[in-house]
């Protein structure tokens, strides 16, 4: 039955063979190629920020949890911030100590000059009440800290790490428990059952449903890439072990016996926020479309602008895209229910860094990134106004900015969605 997924996903005017068939054949192929590009797998993150609720950190020793740093040699010269001979350059460049990008250009000026006067303390409060109106639903100092530094993803691939137990657990429960809204009269399980969803809106249902596709997407990930053994595939001693999809592990996880019957409606739930990234990122095609992709190699950049422009020609024909223009739509009241769920994201994306397993952070915090740039996407009044400029009068793009770190994350993103719809396949052919 776990294979069997239900025809229809929920909130949403498509099913699950629509979305298998689209993208195991059409998409998963083309995103995987681009994301092994430059431009796309150096992801900037700063790892060491301590955790704001609970000091305890067990921080994890599995070997599995290590992350590879890249040499400063590795990087490309136009990702550390080399001249694109463009106007623009500084929004390609990571080295400045800039404000958050994602904003009036006017404004930025007037921040700085303002923390540059003495009244040190008014700036602080101005920066704050200045965060607080942008339409960002992550905290971006993750890129933006000095002590972010550049990681090559393809050498530290999302899979098995061994982190489980207490400190895994936490994680979810402070996702679910503390930072989701909640249903009224909820039982006090770590998760919401499928058949308590309708009795909440839906927006907080949907917001549910994201963070449950993305737990979903990440246990599918570690089981398909499970450490089978450590030893290498001819049984000799192997630093590296062997890696592979363990069935037993994801029927353990997703089976109706083994999760009270809520296994297929988590799988659900992945399909769900796989159709809303796809939806954002649909939106923002026109923006996407006149990015450079700039890494300082012209042949390059020109190969991944084509293939970019490959997959938003694929994604744009998709049929059925998730349509965010039932949410947040009703005056005062859908403007605070908007305001209450970008706090409650904020605060899920600042628990990444409580994740006491540094592979798991970094791709934790990848993912929550590229939702967080998907919402802000979908729900900023601000793009939507931009979006209907460049389609009608090709304006100019100084209103809104997307960081490259955004882009970078909303691709990984979706691709580890992606993937995992891939993998599923895979899996339901194991069972076969
Ligand atoms: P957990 O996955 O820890 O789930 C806890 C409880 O949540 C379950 O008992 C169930 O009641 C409920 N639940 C489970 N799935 C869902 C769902 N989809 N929707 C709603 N409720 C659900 N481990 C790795 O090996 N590699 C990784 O890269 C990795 N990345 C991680 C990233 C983050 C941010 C976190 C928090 C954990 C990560 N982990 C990773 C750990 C992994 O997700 C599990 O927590 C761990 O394997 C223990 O699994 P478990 O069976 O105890 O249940």
């Amino acid at each position: 039955h776990v294979t069997t997924l239900d025809g229809q996903i929920d909130d949403c005017l498509c099913n699950v063979d629509a979305v298998d068939i689209f993208n195991n054949n059409q998409l998963y192929p083309r995103l995987n190629s681009l994301l092994q590009r430059d431009y796309f797998k150096f992801f900037k993150v700063d790892l060491s920020t301590e955790c704001p609720h609970w000091t305890d950190d067990s921080r994890c020793a599995i070997r599995y949890c290590h992350v590879e740093k890249c040499e400063e040699a590795d990087i490309p010269p136009g990702l550390k911030g080399a001249s694109e001979n463009q106007s623009n350059k500084n929004k390609y460049s990571d080295q400045a100590q800039s404000p958050p990008e994602s904003c009036d250009t006017d404004k930025e000026l007037g921040y700085l000059n303002t923390t540059i006067s003495d009244a040190a303390h008014a700036g602080f409060i101005e920066w704050e009440q200045y965060d607080d109106a942008t339409d960002n639903f992550c905290d971006e100092s993750s890129y933006l800290s000095p002590n972010a530094t550049y990681v090559d993803l393809s050498l530290n691939p999302e899979r098995y790490t061994g982190y489980k137990g207490e400190s895994a657990h936490r994680i979810w429960n402070a996702i679910y428990k503390e930072n989701c809204f909640r249903p009224k009269a909820s039982t006090f399980t770590s998760y919401i059952e499928n058949s308590k969803l309708n009795d909440m809106c839906l927006e907080k249902r949907s917001f549910y449903r994201v963070l449950s596709g993305l737990h979903s997407s990440i246990n599918i990930h570690l089981s398909a890439r499970y450490l089978l053994s450590d030893k290498s595939s001819l049984g000799m001693p192997s630093p590296s072990g062997t890696w592979g999809p363990n069935l037993d592990e994801f029927y353990r996880r997703f089976s109706p016996e083994h999760t009270d019957g809520e296994g297929p409606n988590w799988l659900q739930n992945l399909y769900f926020v796989y159709l809303l990234e796809m939806r954002a990122i649909a939106k923002a095609a026109p923006y996407l479309q006149r990015e450079p992709y700039f890494t300082g190699d012209s042949e390059e950049d020109k190969m991944v602008a084509k293939a970019v422009e490959d997959i938003l020609k694929t994604i744009k024909s998709f049929p059925h895209h998730f349509n965010e223009s039932t949410m947040f739509n009703g005056g005062k009241q859908a403007a605070k229910l908007l305001s209450e769920f970008k706090q409650h994201f904020r605060n899920i994306s600042k628990i990444m860094d409580c994740v006491g397993c540094d592979k798991c952070k970094l791709w934790g915090k990848l993912q929550t990134q590229g939702l967080g740039t998907a919402l802000k996407i979908l729900f900023s009044g601000r793009f939507n106004q931009i979006i209907k400029n460049m389609d009608i009068s090709n304006a100019s793009r100084t209103e809104f900015q997307l960081h490259r770190m955004e882009i970078v994350s909303l691709f990984n993103a979706f691709g580890r969605l992606s993937t995992s719809i891939y993998e599923l396949e895979n899996f339901r052919n194991m069972m076969r």
